[in-house]
């Protein structure tokens, strides 16, 4: 299950990008968006170096 990004609460710093092992995610107009959901393998390392809690996980 891809992670859900909070427009309103990411700063675009790209932590989330460099953290994916498998490119699901890209900052565009400083903004982070899930582009590959089907390949995220769950990890959840973008949800351990994201500082401003935009990024969650639906249960
Ligand atoms: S780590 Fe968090 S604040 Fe930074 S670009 Fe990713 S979602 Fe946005
Ligand atoms: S959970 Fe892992 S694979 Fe999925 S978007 Fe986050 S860092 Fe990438």
């Amino acid at each position: 299950m891809p992670p859900k990004i909070d427009q309103e609460k990411c700063s675009g710093c790209g932590e989330c990008v460099n953290a994916c092992p498998v490119s699901v995610i890209e900052v565009n107009n400083k903004k982070a968006k899930v582009v590959k959901p089907d390949d995220c393998v769950d990890c959840r390392a973008c949800e351990a170096v994201c500082t401003t809690g935009a990024i969650t996980f639906p249960e």
